[in-house]
């Protein structure tokens, strides 16, 4: 792929599309992730590029149509919590207990640049408000 200078400059070209991501090629062990937690439900990784000492993806291994926060139907009410569960128990163990921030980001001006709903699970540093 090419490269890209930003993370806004990636999610600008990204299309938005109900295709296979990257994230099918991890869930599948097509190419290495360093995986944090799994179950059968949701797998969660460290981010290729971190923003923060620790920067974890949580996503469900069954897109179902979730391509973003966008396009969720109330079916997805149970992965939904699952995923921000999941966030919650990486952050504790990732020892992230004076805090943490959790991401979703959204369509071009929200900067999703992966069309595979993902929470980030960001910390181990001060984080600021509001973000960029
Ligand atoms: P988004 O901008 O919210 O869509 O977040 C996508 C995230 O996926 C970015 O933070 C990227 O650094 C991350 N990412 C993209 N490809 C990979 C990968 O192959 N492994 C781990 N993280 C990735």
């Amino acid at each position: 792929s090419s490269f890209m200078a930003s993370e806004k400059e990636a999610a600008l070209a990204a299309a938005p599309s109900d295709s296979p991501t990257i994230f099918d090629k991890i869930i599948n062990k097509e190419i290495p992730a360093t995986v944090v937690y799994e179950d059968d439900k949701v797998l969660a990784f460290r981010d290729i590029a971190p923003q923060a000492p620790t920067h974890i993806l949580i996503i469900p291994k069954s897109k179902d149509g979730l391509t973003g926060l966008s396009k969720a139907e109330e079916r997805h009410c149970e992965i939904l919590g699952c995923l921000l569960y999941t966030a919650k128990l990486v952050a504790k163990q990732e020892g992230l207990e004076d805090g943490f921030r959790i991401v979703i980001n959204d369509g071009p001006k929200g900067c999703q640049s992966v069309y595979h709903i993902h929470v980030h699970l960001i910390g181990g540093r001060q984080m600021n408000w509001p973000p960029g």
